[in-house]
C-alpha cells in the first residue's frame, strides 16, 4: 500500500523524513541500545531530547526568555480549565466565540468566574471572524481569549486584537508554526500537538513568566503552570515519545528554512485551493475571503449526494479524510505544514476532473 494524501484535521499527517528517522531509531536510539519509548525520562539521553526540542521551538518561534515553554498532557481541552484556574484574580475574562473550541473554552471558564462574550460569529455559522470593538472589552478582565485558527470552520485571525495590558490568550492548536507570529503580543499561546506538530498526547504551552504563580487555591497541582515551570516539564513523566517526534518535526521545519519559509509554502498551497474554489462552478468555499484559514479549507457543493460521491471517489484516488466536521458537513481539506505542495496540486486536479465528469 502506498502512502495517501491525508487531509485529516487531526491527528494529521507528519513529514515522511520524520517518520523515516523515527523508524531508523525505533529499536535503538543513538548508542542507548533501546527505543526512546523505553528510556527513563530522567536519563541524560532523554533530557537532551526534551530540552533540545524546547531550544528548537524557542529558536523557530522566536520565543524570548520572558516566556516559559511547557510540554504538558491532557490536550488543548485541558487548557480550557487551566487558563482560568491560573489567571483568574478578578475572576473575569473576555472571550471571542468563533467556533466550537472557543465555545467550549468559554463554558469551562464560566465554571470559575465571569465570562464576557465580547463578540461571536455564531449568527453565520462561524464563517467569519467578528470585527472587535475595543470599547466592549472589560477593563478589569484577567485575560482576553481567542481561538487563532478555527479548525472546524476554517477561519483565522489575520490581525490580533490589541488588548493593552490585559494578557491575550490564544489557542493555536491548528496553526502553530504555520505562519510567523509575534509571541511577545501574547500572554499565553497553547496548542495540542496533533494538528501541526507531532503525535497526540503532547500539549505545548508558551506562557509569559509573570503570569505563573498566581493560581487559584482550587487549581489542581497538575494544572498549575508553576508546578511544570519549576520542574521544567518533568514534574511527572512527560509524553516522552510525542516530544521526541515533535523534536524531529522541529528539525524538519528548521531544515525547510524555518516558519517564515513554511508560511510562504502554506500561502501558496492555500492560494491554489482557494483560487480553484473561487472559479469552480461546482465547489465553493464556505468562509468569507478575508478570514480564510491557511490550514483548514472547508468547501461544499450545493448537493449533499454530490458531496458524498466526491468524498468517496477522492478516497479511492488516494485523497483521504476530506469529509467535513460532523457538525458542518460538506468537505474540509486540512493542509498543515506536512502536506506537500504536490498534494494540494493533485487534489485540485482531481477536483477539476470530478467537476467535468459530473456536470
Ligand atoms: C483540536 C483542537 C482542540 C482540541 O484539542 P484536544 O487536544 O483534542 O483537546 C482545541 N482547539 C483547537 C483550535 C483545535 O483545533
Amino acid at each position: 500500500m502506498e502512502r495517501v494524501y491525508n487531509f485529516s484535521a487531526g491527528p494529521s499527517m507528519l513529514p515522511v523524513p520524520v517518520l523515516e528517522q523515527a523508524q531508523k531509531e525505533m529499536l535503538c536510539y543513538g548508542n542507548t541500545g533501546m527505543s526512546v519509548m523505553e528510556m527513563s525520562h530522567r536519563s541524560k539521553d532523554y533530557e537532551d531530547i526534551i530540552y533540545g526540542a524546547e531550544a528548537l521551538l524557542r529558536e523557530l518561534m522566536g520565543i524570548s526568555d520572558n516566556y516559559e515553554v511547557l510540554f504538558l498532557q491532557g490536550g488543548a481541552s485541558t487548557q480550557f480549565a487551566a487558563i482560568p484556574l491560573n489567571l483568574f484574580k478578578n475572576k473575569k475574562a473576555d472571550y471571542v466565540i468563533t467556533g466550537q473550541w472557543a465555545k467550549k473554552a468559554a463554558a469551562e471558564a464560566a465554571r470559575y468566574g465571569d465570562v464576557n462574550i465580547v463578540a461571536s460569529s455564531a449568527d453565520k455559522t462561524f464563517t467569519y471572524i467578528p470585527k472587535l470593538d475595543k470599547s466592549t472589552f472589560s477593563k478589569d478582565a484577567d485575560y482576553f481569549y481567542i481561538t487563532a485558527n478555527n479548525t472546524i470552520y476554517g477561519t483565522r485571525y489575520t490581525q490580533f486584537p490589541d488588548t493593552g495590558d490585559i494578557p491575550l490568550v490564544a489557542d493555536i492548536s491548528s496553526n502553530i508554526m504555520s505562519e510567523v507570529m509575534d509571541v511577545n503580543k501574547f500572554g499565553i499561546l497553547y496548542a495540542g500537538a496533533q494538528k501541526n506538530v507531532g503525535p497526540a498526547g503532547l500539549t505545548i504551552v508558551i506562557i509569559r513568566k509573570d503570569l505563573i504563580g498566581n493560581a487559584l487555591d482550587i487549581c489542581p497541582n497538575m494544572l498549575n503552570y508553576k508546578t511544570h515551570a519549576d520542574a521544567r516539564s518533568m514534574f511527572n513523566t512527560p509524553p516522552c515519545y510525542a516530544i521526541y517526534i515533535s523534536k524531529l518535526v522541529f528539525e524538519w521545519i528548521k531544515g525547510m528554512g524555518g516558519v517564515s519559509q513554511l508560511q510562504k509554502i502554506n500561502e501558496e498551497k492555500a492560494g491554489i485551493l482557494y483560487d480553484f474554489l473561487d472559479e469552480s462552478k461546482m465547489f465553493r468555499g464556505t468562509v468569507v475571503k478575508e478570514d480564510r484559514s491557511l490550514m483548514n479549507v472547508p468547501f461544499v457543493t450545493d448537493d449533499e449526494e454530490l458531496n458524498a460521491k466526491f468524498i468517496k471517489e477522492a478516497k479511492e484516488n488516494g485523497f483521504v479524510n476530506l469529509k467535513g466536521h460532523r457538525t458542518v458537513g460538506g468537505m474540509r481539506a486540512s493542509i498543515y505544514n506536512a502536506m506537500p505542495l504536490e498534494g494540494v496540486k493533485k487534489l485540485v486536479e482531481f477536483m477539476k476532473k470530478f467537476e467535468s465528469e459530473n456536470k
